[in-house]
C-alpha cells in the first residue's frame, strides 16, 4: 500500500479508505504538542477522506510520544490542568462502560490501546472478563503493575482468540494505528458472532474543528494519521464488513479538544473562553447533524 521514499517517513501511495491515489493537499499543521514539526494533510480526492502523507513510519513514530509526559498526564501531575484532565477521565469511563452495554450484555472484553488501563480496570470491577493491548511500554508496566492487568504489546499475541471477544474497544486509537486496513479485520476475526466493536475517533466535520483550523488539537500531527467524519469512517468500516448499530456523541470532548485548541492558538489557556466554545461545537453538532467533535461508532461485523 505504501513505499519508503525517504529516510523515516513513508508515503501512502493510496487513500487508506477507498484505495484511489488521487489525493490534494488539505492542510499543513504544525506538531502542537511535542517537536514543532510542520506535516501535510491530503483529501482524497474520490471519497474525501483526510489523512497524513508523508507520515512517519511505524518504527519511528515513537518518538512522537513522550512517555514519561503520557504517564504523568494520567496519573501523577497536580496542575490544574491535570486535575481537570483526570476528572473528566473519571467521569468518562463510567459513561464508556454505560455506552458499551446499552445494546448488549458483553463479558469478554478486549480493550485496544487500553493506555494506563483505567477503563479496564473498572470493567473487571463490574466482573467483566477484561484484556488490553497497548504498544507504549510505560503505559503498559503501569497497567500491569498498578492494576494488574492482562495486557500485551501486540494484538498478534492474541491471534489464537478466534471469536472469542464479546466486545472490542477502541477509545482514540484507531487514528493512531499504521496497519488500519489489517487491524481492522483482526478485529473481526477475534471477534464472536453477534459481537460488538466501539470505536471513537474525533470528527474532522465538527464545528470545533472547522472554527480552530490547523490549531484544531485533534488533527494532533503526526500521532493522528487518520481524520475521520461520521461518513468516511462509515465508508472504512463496511469495507470491512460491519454494520453501524449507533453512532453517539462524546459531548465532553468539545470542551477539552477547544481548551487545548485555544492554547495553541493562542499560547495561554482561556477556560471561559473554551467553555462556550465547547457549548457551541456541541449545540451547532444537534441543530446541523454535523457530528461532535468526537463521536462514537457502534458496529457488529455483517458476517459473524
Ligand atoms: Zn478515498
Amino acid at each position: 500500500m505504501f513505499h519508503v521514499k525517504q529516510t523515516n517517513m513513508e508515503y501512502l501511495k493510496g487513500c487508506p479508505v477507498c484505495e484511489t491515489e488521487k489525493s490534494s493537499p488539505f492542510l499543513e499543521v504544525k506538531d502542537h504538542f511535542l517537536t514543532g514539526e510542520l506535516f501535510t494533510l491530503r483529501k482524497c480526492e474520490q471519497c474525501g477522506f483526510k489523512y497524513l502523507n508523508p507520515r512517519p513510519s511505524a518504527t519511528e513514530i515513537g518518538k512522537y510520544y513522550e512517555s514519561q509526559a503520557y504517564i504523568s498526564h494520567n496519573a501523577r501531575k497536580k496542575d490544574l490542568f491535570s486535575y481537570a484532565y483526570r476528572l473528566a477521565r473519571n467521569y468518562m469511563i463510567g459513561k464508556k462502560y454505560k455506552v458499551l452495554h446499552q445494546f448488549a450484555h458483553p463479558q469478554t472484553l478486549l480493550d485496544i490501546g487500553c493506555g494506563t488501563g483505567e477503563f479496564l480496570q473498572y470493567c473487571r470491577s463490574k466482573k467483566m472478563e477484561v484484556f488490553g493491548q497497548e504498544p507504549s511500554a510505560a503505559a503498559r508496566l503501569f497497567a500491569q503493575t498498578t492494576h494488574h492487568l492482562n495486557v500485551k504489546e501486540s494484538l498478534d499475541e492474541y491471534r489464537d482468540r478466534k471469536n472469542y471477544f464479546d466486545a472490542i474497544t477502541l477509545w482514540h486509537v484507531l487514528e493512531h494505528i499504521h496497519e488500519l486496513n489489517p487491524t481492522l479485520e483482526k478485529i473481526k476475526s477475534m471477534l464472536k458472532p453477534g459481537g460488538l466493536i466501539l470505536i471513537a475517533v474525533p470528527n474532522t466535520d465538527s464545528w470545533d474543528a472547522r472554527l480552530f483550523g490547523s490549531f484544531w488539537a485533534a488533527y494532533d500531527v503526526p500521532r493522528h494519521l487518520y481524520h475521520f467524519s461520521p461518513g468516511s469512517l462509515k465508508d472504512l468500516i463496511e469495507k470491512h464488513g460491519f454494520r453501524l448499530l449507533a453512532t453517539l456523541p462524546q459531548s465532553l470532548d468539545a470542551f477539552y479538544i477547544s481548551l487545548l485548541s485555544e492554547k495553541y492558538r493562542t499560547g495561554k489557556s482561556s477556560w471561559l473562553t473554551s467553555f462556550f466554545q465547547g457549548l457551541q461545537s456541541n449545540r451547532i453538532a444537534k441543530r446541523t447533524g454535523c457530528g461532535h467533535s468526537s463521536m462514537i461508532y457502534l458496529m457488529t461485523a455483517e458476517n459473524r
